[in-house]
């Protein structure tokens, strides 16, 4: 993809650490998060509920593991799925050790709420011994008494002094593999913490607008939060928290990503708000190609256009497009030229072809670069 200057997001320079197999800051890709819901004890359940979220685009699923039956289950869950596993743990540190010890890519925890430095030195010596990294995770509505007592409600700066305190502790054990997320469930809040914290700081960042609420507020609110963080260059990580299933919030997570041109994955679709010049159906089009193409995982962009107002016009832009026309036929277009005619009722069967037939292409030349290189490789 080719960027215009105003398109450009320059990102914080942060340090890079790994999540498993996953590099996170640096030059590395902004990762997606997202967290199971499912009883960890139920490894079945889990197990099918992680590989949903690999479907959907999940780089990095967190899992809670409150008791030593939900680590001793972890053990078979990171077997059985793809993706690095984050073990979330609050104030247990022996689960923590477990977690690392059961092969958790990373362990959620905050270093100075779980006792002694002894406590702390066993964490990071687990960690160390499992390569597992760590996430500090703050969060406005759990900030500590002291910090309370200092400022009086949470705000942005408490919530920095918080992170760079457990920071410390980690520091102090010449750990430095972690990163750190600052969340509220006020917009405001978040964004400022984030802001300050992106200042003071070099670790990566792992951003989300926490109790943002159900599928629609929560998405508009972590649109906002999450979409000033990124378009400031901050974030190497996320996770779009919503009440609704995990997989929802990886998908919302990607086209936050995808709008603002930091990662592709799939289909992005163009297609307008419709109206009475409309030559097919637009919104139920639009409904049913998302669906039926969430499965493409090559970035593919698409525009649905009920008419030639905006139909030409946007098809430039993308690699496959369709707009209105009359008596029921419409026209196709490919990387922006006119090309041929479909007729309404067989659009929707013939758009998947044609998007399904380019992905193919994509990855077989995905395949072949990959195989060349290699070839390189091994001649060298
Ligand atoms: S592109 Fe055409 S159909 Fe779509 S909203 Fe605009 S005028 Fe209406």
């Amino acid at each position: 993809m080719s960027y215009r200057p105003y398109q450009q997001i320059l990102r914080r320079k942060s340090r890079q650490i790994r999540v498993g197999r996953v590099r996170v800051g640096g030059d590395a890709p902004i990762s997606v998060q997202t967290m199971t819901n499912t009883p960890t004890e139920d490894v079945q359940a889990t197990i099918a509920q992680i590989r949903r979220c690999e479907e959907a685009g999940a780089d990095i699923v967190r899992v809670s593991v409150p008791t030593p039956e939900s680590t001793a289950a972890l053990r078979q869950i990171v077997r059985a799925v793809e993706v690095p596993i984050v073990a979330d743990i609050h104030f247990h540190y022996r689960r923590a050790i477990e977690a690392a010890e059961a092969g958790a890519a990373c362990l959620r925890i905050n270093p100075g709420n779980i006792g002694s430095k002894e406590r702390v030195r066993e964490v990071v010596k687990a960690a160390r011994d499992h390569g597992c990294s760590i996430r500090i995770g703050v969060n406005a509505g759990s900030l500590e008494r002291h910090l309370l007592e200092k400022y009086g409600e949470p705000n942005p700066e408490a919530l920095v002094e918080s992170a760079l305190w457990h920071a410390a502790h980690l520091q102090e054990e010449d750990f430095h593999e972690f990163k750190i997320s600052v969340k509220a469930s006020d917009v405001f809040l978040a964004v400022a913490a984030y802001q300050q914290l992106a200042e003071a700081c070099d670790h990566p960042l792992h951003i989300g607008i926490t109790e943002a609420g159900g599928r629609r507020t929560g998405t508009v609110k972590s649109a906002i939060g999450l979409g000033s963080l990124l378009w400031a260059g901050i974030g190497d990580t996320l996770r779009v928290s919503l009440s609704a299933e995990p997989e929802e919030e990886v998908r919302v997570g990607w086209e936050l990503l995808k709008s603002l041109g930091l990662r592709h994955r799939g289909v992005r679709i163009v297609s307008c708000p419709s109206c009475a010049r409309q030559g097919f159906d637009v919104i139920g089009t639009v409904a049913a190609l998302e669906e039926r193409l969430a499965h493409i995982e090559q970035p593919i962009t698409l525009s649905i256009i009920g008419c030639v107002v905006n139909g030409p016009g946007e098809a430039l832009m993308t690699d496959l497009g369709v707009t209105g026309g009359g008596a029921g036929t419409h026209m196709v277009y490919r990387a922006g030229r006119t090309d041929h005619t479909v007729k309404g009722e067989a659009m929707v069967e013939h758009i998947v072809a044609l998007v399904e037939a380019k992905a193919a292409e994509m990855a077989a030349a995905q395949a072949a670069a990959a195989a060349a290189g290699a070839r390189k490789q091994a001649a060298e």
